[in-house]
């Protein structure tokens, strides 16, 4: 699935080296897109998914095992790849926000993603918000033995 750029609409891709939103007709280089995506995927996995599970394990108790986690539906990088745009990127607060919503939108009204997936996003937005925008900027608050854990 990709995310255009420009408008935010979810599509599926077709064989070409240039990905064409089929609503507002942005072209992008596929190599270029590919490597947009990847520090959002890495931040939504590990700054936000293995940390909200070990926070919750040292928050119950103590914090001792490693798991492995299946990856989320990638409509979360998506929503982190606008967060990201406001946070490194200096995008205006009020055109993330219009991002984060048009890309739930799309979501919402696509066989492309899951509705599982759509409420779980829905549900922790304000966490992955949270997550994403403190590992980018400020990974020293992350509670030290859930930094560890998550590097590990
Ligand atoms: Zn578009």
């Amino acid at each position: 699935m990709i995310l255009c750029l420009a408008c935010a609409s979810l599509f599926e891709p077709g064989k070409d080296e240039k990905l064409r939103c089929p609503d507002c007709g942005t072209l992008v280089a596929r190599d270029r897109y590919e490597r947009l995506r990847r520090y959002p995927d890495r931040i939504t996995r590990f700054g936000f998914q293995y940390r909200a599970l070990y926070q919750e394990e040292l928050d119950a108790g103590v914090l001792e095992s490693r798991a492995f986690v299946l990856p989320l539906h990638e409509v979360f990088t998506f929503v982190a790849l606008a967060i990201l745009s406001g946070v490194v990127g200096n995008a205006a607060y009020a055109a993330v926000e219009a991002a984060i919503k048009r890309i739930r939108s799309h979501a919402g009204n696509t066989e492309l993603v899951p509705a599982a997936e759509v409420r779980l996003l829905n549900a922790e937005l304000d966490q992955l918000r949270n997550y994403v925008t403190e590992m980018a900027t400020n990974p020293g608050a992350i509670d030290r033995e859930v930094l560890a854990a998550v590097l590990d």
